[in-house]
């Protein structure tokens, strides 16, 4: 499973001189975060704006990224979207983007090393044998897990349920990512390992070591000590009705880019960002550019970006996740 939803954006608003005549407005990076701050911006502006987009690589997307082998192509990052991701529901309508739906096989097994401990059933063409095995397989799950399974889903919606409170219309803009989460009552679920809080909301051992572990090894490469919060949308992020764009969700910031008019300069990494009199200066390694106000759409962890003057950032410790691309037919027994 990949997932997300932690669409994490980090961005920064360097500066905003009075908002009186036309606004330079320069993005860092292309991804889906600096796509939806150019829509954003151009959607709720008061001032005339020029906004030009800059990216270091040679395609938009960034963690949407495609990866083409021997003639196929796949999704190696954000490669499904939750339901109730509204935002970008309305973008691939606003883009007239077709939507698919997932592999309906959703048969598992769970080996703990030397065994398979549960394994569902798979089932046949026919929708007779779809349903029946649909039926059965919800039928054995319950049995090994029991209620756990509605603490596991109560647990989740909660989650989903407050943070569905961003879309209102009358929120407030917020200067840190913990303000943004206190006022939708999450940043508790932050101070909190997964495991702590599931056990507080009384799941069993066994569906923590099982299921839930399974979910987190799957989604981030980590396990149930990873934070309640993450913990949740990985949780969220195995629930049904995900989609995803056909061709790709790289194609909603393509998309969104487009629709804005934004001007996008590919192959332009920026290496320095200058703060002169009431304006930046982006230096790249080729070149410079001058605007009214800076928007960091890139993860600041690991990037080499200099600020001058220096911006103060959260050392964060970053999980890598490896990657590798296998071709070949699984053998399911
Ligand atoms: C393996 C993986 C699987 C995932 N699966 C899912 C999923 O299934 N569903 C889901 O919703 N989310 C998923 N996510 C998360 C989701 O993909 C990200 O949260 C989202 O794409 C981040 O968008 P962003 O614009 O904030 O950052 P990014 O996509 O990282 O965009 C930042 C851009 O900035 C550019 N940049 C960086 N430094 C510079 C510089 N110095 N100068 C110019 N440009 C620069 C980068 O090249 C990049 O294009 C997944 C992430 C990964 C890594």
């Amino acid at each position: 499973m990949k997932k997300l939803c932690a669409l994490v954006m980090i961005l920064l608003v360097m500066a905003c001189t009075p908002c009186h005549g036309q606004k330079d407005i320069c993005i860092v990076g292309s991804g889906m975060g600096g796509a939806s701050v150019a829509y954003f911006l151009k959607e709720y502006a008061q001032a005339p704006l020029q906004i030009s987009i800059f990216e270091q690589s040679d395609r938009v997307g960034g963690r949407m990224s495609l990866v083409e082998l021997e003639g196929d192509t796949f999704e190696a990052g954000g490669s499904v979207i939750h339901p109730k991701n509204l935002h970008s529901l309305k973008f691939t309508e606003l883009l007239g983007l077709n939507r698919t739906t997932g592999d309906d096989d959703d048969s598992f097994g769970i080996w703990d090393g030397t065994q398979f401990v549960f394994q569902t059933a798979r089932a046949g063409d026919s929708i007779f044998s779809k349903t029946f095995t649909q039926i059965m397989n919800t039928l054995s799950i319950m049995w090994r897990y029991g209620l756990s399974l509605w603490k596991m889903q109560t647990y989740t919606n909660g989650m989903l349920d407050n943070f569905m409170q961003i879309y209102k219309d009358d929120r407030p803009a917020f200067d840190t990512v913990e303000e943004l989460l206190k006022s939708v009552d999450l940043y508790n679920r932050t101070q909190y390992t997964l495991e702590e809080l599931l056990l507080e909301a009384g799941l069993s051992r066994l569906l923590i070591d099982e299921l839930i572990t399974v979910t987190m090894r799957i989604n981030y490469g980590q396990n149930v000590s990873i934070s309640g919060m993450a913990g949740a949308v990985s949780i969220a992020g195995s629930q049904g009705g995900l989609w995803a764009v056909v061709g790709g969700n790289w194609q909603l910031a393509d998309g969104l880019i487009r629709h804005t008019n934004a001007s996008l300069s590919l192959n332009h990494k920026v290496v320095s960002v200058t703060a002169v009199e009431e304006k930046y200066e982006l230096a790249f390694e080729q070149g410079t550019a001058t605007c009214d106000v800076v928007v960091m759409a890139t993860p600041l962890d690991e990037s080499k970006i200099t600020f001058i003057p220096s911006v103060n950032l959260l050392k964060r410790h970053m999980q890598h996740t490896y990657t590798t691309f296998v071709r070949g037919l699984l053998n399911p027994i």
